[in-house]
């Protein structure tokens, strides 16, 4: 699961956060909203990822934009 954290440091393993790009998988039901090269934290021991709460606002006015076009799966890129 995906949550944001302020430390530079993994809580779950103690390691270290890298900035990274991740994929993200929502589903919503009525609709699977995959965004891919979303800008991330992950940890580079255990694989936790965080998303800054911009971009998970960002996100979710995607998922939100899909269902209202009655899409089904979508898939966006924010490369
Ligand atoms: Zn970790």
């Amino acid at each position: 699961m995906t949550r944001t954290f302020a430390s530079k440091l993994c809580p779950v393993c103690g390691g270290s956060r890298v900035n990274g790009r991740v994929t993200f998988t929502a589903d919503l039901g009525e609709v699977v909203v995959v965004v891919r090269q979303v800008p991330a934290t992950v940890c580079d021991q255990c694989g936790e990822q965080w998303i800054e709460d911009t971009v998970a606002a960002s996100l979710e006015q995607r998922a939100a934009d899909a269902r209202r076009r009655g899409a089904q799966v979508e898939v966006v890129s924010m490369a």
